[in-house]
């Protein structure tokens, strides 16, 4: 088996307003590639994806290969999404507001009791903390995997929401919520994109908010932005041979120092302070290294502008406590600064968020609004713990019951998977 690649571990840090669509961008799907989501050109421009996701197969040794490696199949791969549009209302049984792990399987239960879904999602593609924060980091606690890449639990959800061909919208924050009134009574969920759903429920999964990194105070740094300077790693090989500087003192700066510090030409962390935040033996490591000379510690710096054109980075200047400036000659600014969350415009859908979540009840996962369900991260009831598995829970519970809003009067029929198979919508 190949050794998966430990990037940082990152925090949720501080939480302020989301900058949208700021998070370190994936590459483009290949062209040539049947399997790629969009299908069409309209749905590119939409930022839709729907249909037929793309296939993945995890059998194929090349594949597993590539994926160990930190290649992403077509279902990982970022498009940027929709400018502004105002559209007809889509129809739908169930609007799943965030694609992260535990949105993702929320669609699959709901397919499998024959429900629709439409997935909304504010980043530019699926898989919430898990693609954005730590994509090559084993995850140990999900059943039935002594150790799986967060990337690929991804794929793997998104392989077993496919056969009930879930549309999902990127790069759209959704904004309002709104009951209307008639029968059945449907909920209206608009995006910041001028989409509009209706739906008879709506399950919301949206982790800690729409959320971005912080971004240091940089002159031009948009210019630099997705060529030079990244906030997160999706993979290390992008980064051989470079120089990098890596800015911040927590662990993922720490982390990804150490990690890069073996396919870097060279790699030099500036902190502002002579101490770093992290785990006390990565932060042993990293003085071992530095006293070997295999990287440099530039402490106690911080950044104070980025010179090169054309989003080509030449060098980052740094300063001292007395604005004494440093030269560093780099390639890359890879800025750890945590990140920011904001549950944003969820805060006036009624909702009654107490200390940034979504009070339930633990049984039906419904929240104070009827036919609208809270999971994953963002809900919250006595014993909660914010765990994958518990999430996935959760969207078991929360399909259940948004059956009864989405077929009024039908009987639901228990089955297990074993005997009812998957079902075809
Ligand atoms: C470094 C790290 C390591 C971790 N390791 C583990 C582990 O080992 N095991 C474990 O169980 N858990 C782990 N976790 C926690 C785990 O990642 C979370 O519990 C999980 O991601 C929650 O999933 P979710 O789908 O509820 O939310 P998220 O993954 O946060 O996804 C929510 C999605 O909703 C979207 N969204 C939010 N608001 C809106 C809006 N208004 N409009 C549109 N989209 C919106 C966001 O863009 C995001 O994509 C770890 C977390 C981190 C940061």
């Amino acid at each position: 088996m190949i050794a998966p690649e430990y990037p940082g571990r990152c925090r949720l840090a501080s939480r302020g307003r989301m900058k949208e669509g700021s998070l370190g961008r994936l590459a483009s799907p290949d062209p040539s590639d049947p399997g790629a989501w969009p299908r069409s050109e309209h749905q590119r421009q939409c930022g839709v994806w729907g249909g037929e996701p793309p296939q993945t197969s995890f059998s194929a040794p090349a594949a597993r290969l590539r994926r160990a490696a930190g290649f992403r199949t077509p279902a990982l791969y970022s498009q940027k999404g929709s400018p502004s549009m105002t559209s007809s209302p889509l129809r739908t049984d169930v609007v799943v507001i965030g694609a992260g792990p535990v949105g993702l399987s929320a669609v699959f239960q709901c397919g499998m009791l024959r429900l629709r879904c439409h997935v909304v999602d504010a980043l530019d593609g699926p898989g919430g903390q898990l693609t954005a924060l730590y994509p090559e980091k084993p995850i140990y606690d999900i059943p039935g995997f002594a150790a799986i890449p967060a990337g690929e639990l991804i794929e793997r959800l998104l392989d077993q929401a496919q056969p009930f061909a879930p549309t999902y919208h990127f790069s759209q924050l959704v904004t309002g919520l709104e009951r209307l009134e008639g029968t059945p009574a449907l909920w209206r969920v608009t995006t910041n994109k001028g989409l509009v759903l209706e739906a008879a429920a709506v399950i919301v999964a949206a982790g800690a908010g729409a959320f971005g990194p912080n971004r240091p105070p940089l002159a031009h740094l948009e210019a630099f932005e997705g060529t030079s300077v990244f906030y997160s790693v999706s993979r290390r090989e992008a980064f051989r041979g470079q120089r990098v500087v890596i800015a911040g003192g927590g662990d993922s700066a720490v982390d990804w120092a150490l990690s890069l510090s073996e396919v870097a030409e060279r790699v030099m962390v500036v902190h502002r302070r002579p101490k770093f935040r992290c785990a006390p033996e990565s932060a042993a490591r990293l003085e071992a290294l530095a006293a070997e000379g295999r990287l440099d510690l530039v402490i106690p710096y911080q950044l104070k502008a980025l010179e090169g054109a054309e989003g080509r980075l030449e060098a980052v200047v740094v300063a001292d406590l007395d604005d004494q400036e440093k030269r560093l000659e780099a390639q890359v600014l890879l800025a750890f600064f945590g990140l920011a969350t904001d549950l944003g415009a969820m805060a006036e859908w009624g909702l009654g968020i107490e200390r940034f979540a979504v009070p339930v009840t633990q049984e039906t996962c419904q929240t104070r609004l009827p036919g609208v369900y809270a999971i994953g991260d963002v809900a919250t009831y006595p014993g909660k713990r914010k765990l994958i598995l518990m999430g996935f829970a959760e969207a078991a519970t929360a399909a259940h019951n948004a059956f009864a809003d989405c077929r009024p009067g039908e009987a639901l029929h228990f089955e297990h998977s074993t005997t009812s198979g998957v079902p075809r919508l």
